[in-house]
């Protein structure tokens, strides 16, 4: 990343925290790191990987017994939902319109596999509701997975809810909460729901390492097998550095806390109402009264999303088309489709996420910005016509 360009990409990933990359150095060199191994370098490596799973259950509320350690948030979601769903997988299964593909392809996995699946409508701010839930539970449903926040345009899902009308019907619930971990308390959350998901690389830990909390005394069929570790319930040597970063990542998450989020959320703010004043047909979309303080997805009519985005990246703006698209191919966004968003205006999101180190004078410089490769991209269109 240049020093000059702004970032505001950080729900695609955030940069390594120097605290992350300080506790790594010392595992990143010619250590034997097998936390298995029965001799004094794997004692310590043993030493190093539990500490970090505490760190983890910190930020969580939970007890590390009940931490997982997996190669990061995708996994972590496969994990819950193949986990939960039994070996041959059977039963009924209910998520959102609007999880992240973590979430839906193993769900259309599993119900070519057999189960059957329903896929919970979301409103006009990609809300969730109680009733919807409660109509489409069946005898047979076994998990229900809801985000807690949406990772294209931030909504915070009334998760405590949602998870205690599973409860009421004996049904496991499932949290992807990789969006809501760096901004939201997840400390109540876990207490109602049975599974969790995060990732330490939006958490400004390395990429590569994720974790799947599950209640304790549910029983779950592991994904990865192969191996002992981690109770049988995630085979494969434990990733020691990643391990010893994510959990600096969390601590540094703790520290923050809510006085992060809210100096955060005033900037997106800031933002927000700039360029909406500057360009009057752009919407904000996501719930404004219940969003990840850190996002921002604003759409223009008629524009294409992806030349928006590389022209910014040209001005020295590093944002994303919506979701941070796999492998940069562009897709129409089934978030904002399952939102009822206008055709017209599906074609030209933008998401500005920013993060910790977000300064005033970057949202600054980003709405100077904006605005004018916004007409830009409108000019070239018209001119590609003539
Ligand atoms: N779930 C959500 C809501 C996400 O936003 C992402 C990544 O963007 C993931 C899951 C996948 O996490 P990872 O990149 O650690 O596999």
């Amino acid at each position: 990343m240049s020093a000059t360009t702004v970032f505001l990409d950080h729900n695609a990933t955030s940069p390594l925290a120097p605290e992350a990359a300080e506790a790594m150095a010392p595992w990143l060199g010619p250590v034997p790191a097998n936390a298995s191994s029965v001799h004094l370098h794997g004692q310590r490596a043993r030493a190093a990987v539990e500490e970090a799973r505490r760190q983890v259950a910190e930020l969580l509320g939970a007890d590390p017994h009940e931490v997982i350690f997996t190669s990061g948030g995708t996994e972590s979601d496969n994990l819950a939902l193949w986990g939960a769903m039994g070996w041959p997988p059977r039963g009924h299964l209910v998520v959102s319109a609007v999880e992240h593909p973590a979430v839906l392809e193993p769900a259309a996995a599993l119900e070519a596999a057999g189960v059957a699946v329903s896929r919970l409508p979301v409103d006009r701010h990609g809300r969730v509701s109680l009733e919807d839930l409660r109509d489409l539970l069946r005898a047979d449903t076994r998990l229900v997975s809801v985000m807690a926040a949406n990772n294209e345009v931030g909504t915070v899902q009334p998760v405590q809810e949602l998870a205690a009308v599973a409860r009421e019907a004996s049904v496991l619930f499932h949290c992807d909460a990789v969006q809501a971990a760096p901004w939201l308390d997840l400390r109540p959350v876990v207490a109602a729901v049975d599974l969790l998901s995060i990732s330490s690389h939006k958490l400004g830990g390395p990429a590569g390492i994720g974790a799947l909390w599950v209640r304790d005394g549910i029983r779950l069929e592991p994904l990865v097998r192969g191996g002992a570790q981690q109770q049988g319930r995630r085979g494969g040597t434990e990733a020691t550095a990643l391990a010893v970063g994510f959990g600096a990542a969390c601590r540094r998450t703790i520290r923050r806390g809510a006085a992060a989020a809210a100096r955060v959320a005033g900037l997106r703010d800031r933002l927000q109402e700039r360029l909406l004043a500057a360009i009057p047909d752009a919407r904000a979309m996501g719930d404004p009264e219940r969003r990840l303080p850190n996002t921002l997805h604003v759409c223009f009519p008629g524009l294409d999303g992806n030349a928006l985005v590389a022209r910014l990246d040209l001005d020295g703006v590093a944002v994303s088309a919506g979701a941070a698209c796999a492998a940069g191919v562009p897709q129409p966004s089934h978030v904002l489709e399952a939102m009822g968003v206008a055709p017209a205006y599906r074609g030209g999101p933008l998401r500005l996420s920013l993060g910790y180190g977000t300064r005033a004078e970057d949202v600054e410089r980003a709405a100077e910005i904006i605005p004018s490769a916004v007409a830009a991209v409108r000019r070239e269109k018209v001119e590609a016509l003539i």
